[in-house]
């Protein structure tokens, strides 16, 4: 077993009080060293990769707005730009290929994509929500150009991934599902926005403290038969943080010990109908120690080596899921 990951931390992307910021990785740095997985350099992703995924009027747009006008904000979530984030962000989306393509070559058995900014809100024709390019869907669709024919893609951050639901909204090769707080940013994702996609695109709106043991009914009855009935080659992992309890912009109920045995299940499905292919990109989270404890319960789960120690049970009673899981699997016909 091979684990490797990319180091994206781009500390000049930075905007004063803004939680999208290099301090995100002030923790987990100083423990990569002792997680079993080797680094590999992120290479950039080139102009062709990016427009996988985005409008090149676009990515023509945010360089120029990062050359002549950053810092700034560009959108109202607040999203901001620095002179550096046009390079920052294709280092990142690069983090997440260079991940992908070393899975894919058989290099490694997954990978983990530790880079910032994230992903998963930037829409073909827009960045959004702490997003600049959505380095998730670059780096699957760049699987999918190295002759890849399904993959899977599962976002477990805090927020509806709405940036990869638009990038794959029609296109049958990709199937997606994401868990998300529902009512909070950015608005979408509800069980029936796309009913032209059901058994493809599944959305879970969760209420606000739902942890540990809502996230794995979820798991068994919702990521098992989707991958089960889409069949993915590969399974590439939205991973955000702020899904943890103790989150200070969302209020799911998540603990570490959640995040492990998620990664265990995702982990369990990619070696079951995947051949263990599985790269995990880094979303949200904005609590330092709980993304270090984070990224450790994944590294953990993908090395099958030792535990997860952290403990940080969720103190928050947890509202009951079944209805609304029974309400999903039906309008899907799971
Ligand atoms: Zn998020």
């Amino acid at each position: 077993m091979k684990t490797v990951y990319t180091f994206v931390p781009s500390p000049n992307h930075v905007y004063p009080d803004h939680p999208e910021r290099p301090a995100r990785f002030d923790v987990l740095e100083s423990r990569l060293k002792s997680f079993d997985a080797e680094l590999i350099d992120a290479k950039p992703a080139t102009p062709e990769e990016i427009s996988y995924v985005h409008n090149p009027t676009f990515v023509a747009t945010l360089e120029k707005v990062c050359r002549e006008q950053a810092p700034g904000i560009i959108d109202y979530a607040p999203t901001y730009v620095t002179q550096s984030s046009f390079e920052d962000a294709l280092l990142a989306a690069g983090g997440a290929i260079t991940c992908a393509r070393a899975v894919l070559h058989g290099d490694a058995n997954n990978a983990f994509a530790l880079v910032r900014p994230p992903g998963h809100h930037a829409e073909p024709e827009r960045a959004m929500g702490f997003c600049i390019f959505n380095n998730v869907a670059i780096a699957a669709c760049d699987a999918l150009t190295r002759g890849l024919e399904r993959i899977a893609i599962i976002d477990y951050d805090a927020h509806h991934g709405n940036g990869t639901q638009a990038a794959f909204f029609n296109d049958e090769r990709v199937a997606f599902l994401s868990t998300h707080q529902w009512g909070i940013y950015p608005g979408t994702g509800w069980i029936e926005d796309t009913p032209h996609a059901k058994k493809r695109i599944v959305n879970v709106p969760l209420p606000a403290r739902a942890g540990d043991k809502v996230y794995e009914q979820v798991a068994d009855k919702l990521f098992v038969p989707l991958v089960e009935s889409f069949k993915p080659q590969m399974i590439f992992i939205s991973v955000g943080f702020d899904a943890h309890w103790n989150d200070p912009i969302t209020m799911l109920g998540l603990s570490t010990a959640g995040y492990f045995m998620l990664a265990k299940k995702v982990i369990a499905l990619a070696e079951e109908y995947c051949d263990g292919k599985i790269v995990f990109v880094l979303e949200g989270g904005y609590d330092p120690v709980n993304v270090a404890n984070g990224a450790e319960a994944v590294f953990v789960a993908e090395t099958g080596q030792g535990t997860s120690e952290a403990s940080d049970p969720n103190p928050h009673k947890e509202p009951d899921c079944d209805s609304r899981i029974e309400e999903i699997r039906k309008w899907h016909g799971f």
